[in-house]
């Protein structure tokens, strides 16, 4: 039976996530934060954000092996590894690591008076060199102790997916980890033996680092890639940008035949399909700070410029389409439908659907959205203003001009038999072409436009 004290610091989406599921899996776990609400919620058993089983989880953990408190002194001290999980933003410019030197320079501080080796672990994505160089160094100051001796050091990236976060973490496809030393590697070896039949990678710090980036990156490119192509197929006319990538999956290097003549669909190629870009915590940040990190070492990443510029432009192909159906936006009832960045998350962070609203807003459209459980999320960030939030699909799509699907919820499939009877169609606007074109009277998507006869 696994055992091990560990203290998470940072309990965001991936410190909560991680805590909670690494107490499930045995062992015992303080998770550390400086926000009290949070604290006092993860206590009663109520996760601060939206993901599916979170909740299950951390009710059945919570004041037996898990438990959340500010004291990140106390929870160091009572631990032998700290997972470092905190926030690395990208301020325009470089990625901040403001929140990781804080974290690190608290655990030192912690570390100069406590006995016994201690390893700590980076979770939060950084760029290559920053365990190495910078917590290592900012740790060592607090410290008074050296790397490698008194201390251990390690780098452990998250891939989990909002939206699958409990699956992703419980199920993992790797596991990568990155250390400073064998020691150090070995603890986080032992922290994830309850985690079997899964490749696990024994790297440097600095290659773990790399290769959260360009996993990240890569997917991202591809959905930048598909973008452009669709965008070529609006541009040019009469060719669907979905027919052309369903064309394209099927190559067997894509979608493999098996011996007995069945063929797999890997998820790989749900990101060789258009839409109206990607969002999230993630891709943009990373890829961003990526491209940054390149520059500072006069190493230009012209590719992943690129897919950046796509993303950027592709809100404004979903105004296009209103643009050039309505003679004006001014007054035009646009029913949003999705304002998470994707579904099954509460999330909004750089999710299209601001820049469609706020483009929408700039033309004085009268908005309406509706969101299965990102709708405390946008009024956070819109206030109730000047956007009418609808509790159900039926009531948004009513008596609109025009209805906008900007996030693939299950949910959002019921378009077409919920505007079936109206006696005025909307024109509905596919931002993620999961609805068949013929399904309603009035269609327009990302990736397709019928040339005037
Ligand atoms: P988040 O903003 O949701 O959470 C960060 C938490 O850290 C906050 O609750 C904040 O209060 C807390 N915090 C900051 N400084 C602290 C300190 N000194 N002591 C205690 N608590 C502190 O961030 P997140 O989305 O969980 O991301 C964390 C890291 O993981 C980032 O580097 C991110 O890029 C990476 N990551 C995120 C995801 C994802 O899907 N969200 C996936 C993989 C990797």
């Amino acid at each position: 039976m696994p055992d091990m004290d560990i203290s998470i610091i940072g309990t965001g989406y991936v410190g909560l996530v991680s805590g909670v599921c690494l107490a499930e899996k045995g062992h015992r776990v303080i998770c550390v934060d400086m926000d009290p609400v949070k604290i006092e919620q993860i206590n009663r058993g109520i996760p601060p954000i939206y993901e599916r089983g979170l909740e299950t989880l951390l009710r059945k953990n919570i004041g037996k092996n898990l438990r959340a408190q500010a004291d990140l002194t106390e929870a160091v001290c009572a631990t032998q590894l700290s997972i470092i999980a905190v926030g690395t933003p990208f301020d325009g410019d470089n990625i901040d690591l403001s929140y990781i030197k804080a974290a690190a320079a608290e655990i030192g501080t912690v570390l100069r008076n406590k006995n016994g080796y201690h390893v700590i672990v980076v979770k939060s994505t950084v760029v290559p060199g920053t365990t190495d160089e910078v917590v290592r160094a900012v740790v060592e100051e607090a410290s008074g102790k050296r790397a490698g001796s008194a201390f251990g050091l390690g780098m452990n990236p998250e891939f989990l997916r909002e939206g699958d976060a409990v699956e992703d973490f419980m199920n993992p496809d790797r596991i990568v980890m990155g250390g400073i030393d064998e020691r150090s590697i070995d603890c986080l070896a032992e922290l994830y033996r309850p985690f079997t039949d899964v490749d696990k990678i024994r790297t440097s710090c600095k290659t773990a680092e790399m290769i959260k980036y360009t996993a990240n990156s890569l997917l991202a490119t591809m959905i930048s890639f598909s973008n452009e192509i669709g965008n070529l197929c609006t541009a040019l006319g009469d060719i669907d940008v979905v027919e052309v990538m369903r064309g394209v999956h099927l190559d067997k290097r894509l979608s493999p035949i098996l011996s007995d003549g069945q063929r797999i669909t890997p998820v790989f190629t749900t990101y060789l399909e258009a839409g109206c870009g990607f969002g999230g915590s993630c891709f943009p940040k990373d890829v961003k700070a990526l491209i940054a990190h390149g520059r500072h070492v006069g190493q230009p990443m012209s590719l992943l410029d690129a897919a950046i510029r796509v993303n950027r432009s592709q809100p404004d192909q979903i105004l296009n389409i209103l643009r050039e159906n309505f003679a004006s936006l001014k007054g035009l009832r646009v029913a949003i439908l999705g304002l998470a960045f994707k579904p099954n998350t509460d999330d909004m962070r750089e999710s299209p659907a601001i820049p469609v609203i706020q483009g929408l807003q700039a033309e004085g459209a009268d908005i309406r959205a509706f969101d299965p459980v990102a709708r405390h999320e946008a009024q956070k960030l819109f206030g109730d203003a000047q956007i009418s939030y609808h509790d159900t699909l039926a009531s948004v799509v009513d008596d609109v001009d025009a209805v906008v699907l900007l996030t693939r919820w299950e949910e959002f499939s019921r378009v077409p038999e919920m505007i079936a009877g109206k006696k005025i169609q909307p024109l509905v606007v596919d931002g993620r072409r999961m609805l068949e074109k013929n399904t309603v009277q009035r269609y327009a998507g990302i990736g397709y436009r019928e040339k005037a006869a």
